[in-house]
């Protein structure tokens, strides 16, 4: 069934929800899916007659941002739209959108799939409200306006992407670049704060293009991927028995695997676009749009790059670009303490013993201190474990932490004399070993040391002694 002069096309339609405190047109907060239903709603979204919108400048600016993250053209002139459909839970009638002049044009997306770099050009990045949920349970329907009006990114690729492969990759990244690039959307799949529409295609060598298959609402980049292949050979499978020209919606059911039809689309749905009389057009030239270019967060390989440069290891690096909070720990943790490799190595290998998060910055000077002491041997692991985590919960300074915790090290060297050659005594076979040449069992008699004196024993001295003892 290898017809390899068939070629598929895939273009995606990418719903990003905004965290902004406020909803798209209105002032009720945008927390939707927290709270009871129609609770967060007002005279806007819930369309009154004679209420009118006012556009969330945050929103504005954080698509206009997004737009620069992915390299589109920021148009001059922008304006909302009038969007005509009917359906039970947008209660206006329409919904607000952008129709002709979108914040954002062209741009696009490169990844690499295996060694091969590819790219995706966008068409446009435009901005919108989401409308309410309808609500299904003991054969009766409801209707939860909590939503509605939520702000909605839609960004929208050209038909560039070949495999579902490549559609998982570019949604990947396209999740980091709004999460963490641009920092405008939590962007989980799960909570609906990235929803994906694919649409996909096969032509034959000729130009005979099958008829187009829209996948919509899929809740996770697996299911994106696996609906797509499933598509894919169907239409080779069917070739040349295509309907040509049909467009047609198709869900997929993930417990089964399988796609099912929907609806068929007999012509392009008229939604009678016109301008939106209640909101004024924007002129972007009035926003800093240099401003908002250099507030833009790297991306993972320029972050990794500069952590390669900066002595931290392969493997850190690529963990550290991967999870922004602990890379804000580590950057703000280095500025002070400059042992790059040895900071990394901390955070990665989670020495702290609590989970690391952006709120910790104002207790770096303290975990500063702690690391210091672990760097040149005065405290052990386990103590450095103890002492950071009471600055973390009990806003301890250093001091207060290593005071509590008995006063730091031992490094009295008759004290741990008198240890380590109790360790000796107790344990003859592995002193038998460490003679006979497995110097590796150094590990255990500091490890001994370390539980005989609760982790306070200097690890220096401790290793000191026993060479000297044992060899
Ligand atoms: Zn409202
Ligand atoms: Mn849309």
């Amino acid at each position: 069934m290898a017809k390899e002069y068939l070629r598929t096309k895939i273009g995606l339609e990418i719903h990003v929800q905004l965290k902004t405190k406020s909803k798209m047109f209105c002032s009720c907060d945008n927390v939707s899916e927290e709270r009871k239903p129609n609770t967060v709603v007002c005279p806007v979204c819930l369309a009154l007659p004679g209420a009118l919108p006012v556009a969330n400048k945050q929103a504005v600016l954080w698509t206009i941002k997004t737009g620069l993250a992915l390299g589109c053209k920021i148009n001059k002139i922008c304006k909302f739209d009038r969007k005509h459909y009917f359906y039970p839970d947008l209660p206006k009638g329409y919904q607000i959108s952008q129709y002709d002049e979108p914040f954002a044009s062209g741009g696009g997306l490169k990844f690499k799939v295996g060694e091969i770099e590819k790219t995706v050009r966008l068409n446009r990045i435009h901005l919108e409200e989401d409308a309410g949920k309808l609500v299904h349970g003991n054969g009766k329907s409801f209707v939860d306006l909590n939503r509605a009006g939520t702000p909605l990114m839609e960004i929208v690729t050209e038909p560039d992407i070949d495999s579902a492969e490549q559609a998982g990759i570019f949604l990947r990244k396209l999740q980091k670049i709004v999460r963490d690039v641009a920092a405008v959307s939590e962007a989980s799949m799960e909570k609906g704060h990235l929803r994906c529409d694919a649409n996909i295609s096969v032509s034959d060598d000729k130009g005979v293009m099958s008829e187009i298959v829209e996948l919509k609402n899929i809740n996770s980049f697996r299911f994106v991927e696996k609906a797509l292949e499933i598509e894919e050979a169907r239409l080779k499978d069917e070739y040349p028995k295509w309907i040509v020209g049909r467009k047609v919606t198709r869900g997929y059911d993930s417990k089964k695997n399988t796609t099912y039809p929907q609806r068929v689309k007999e012509e392009a749905a008229d939604y009678r676009y016109f301008p939106e009389p209640d909101l004024p057009p924007f002129d972007t030239s009035e926003f800093d749009l240099e401003a908002m270019r250099a507030e833009l967060g790297q991306n993972e390989e320029e972050k990794t790059e500069k952590l390669l440069a900066l002595g931290v290891s392969v493997n850190d690096a690529k963990i550290l670009a991967n999870d922004e909070s602990k890379e804000k720990f580590f950057s703000q943790i280095t500025k002070i303490f400059k042992e790059n490799e040895f900071v990394a190595r901390a955070i990665v290998q989670n020495y702290f013993g609590f989970l690391i998060e952006a709120g910790d910055i104002e207790k770096i000077k303290e975990y500063v201190e702690t690391l210091k002491q672990l760097k040149s041997g005065k405290i052990s692991k386990a103590l450095f474990g103890e002492i950071s985590s009471l600055i973390h919960s009990q806003n301890y300074t250093f001091a207060k932490a290593l005071e509590e915790k008995g006063g730091g090290t031992i490094d009295d060297e008759s004290a741990l004399d008198a240890i380590v050659e109790k360790i000796i005594l107790d344990n003859p076979n592995e002193v038998a070993g460490f003679k006979a040449g497995k110097t590796q069992l150094i590990g255990f008699f500091v490890g001994q040391a370390m539980k005989a004196t609760g982790g306070k024993a200097d690890p220096k001295i401790v290793n000191k002694l026993i060479q000297q003892k044992l060899s």
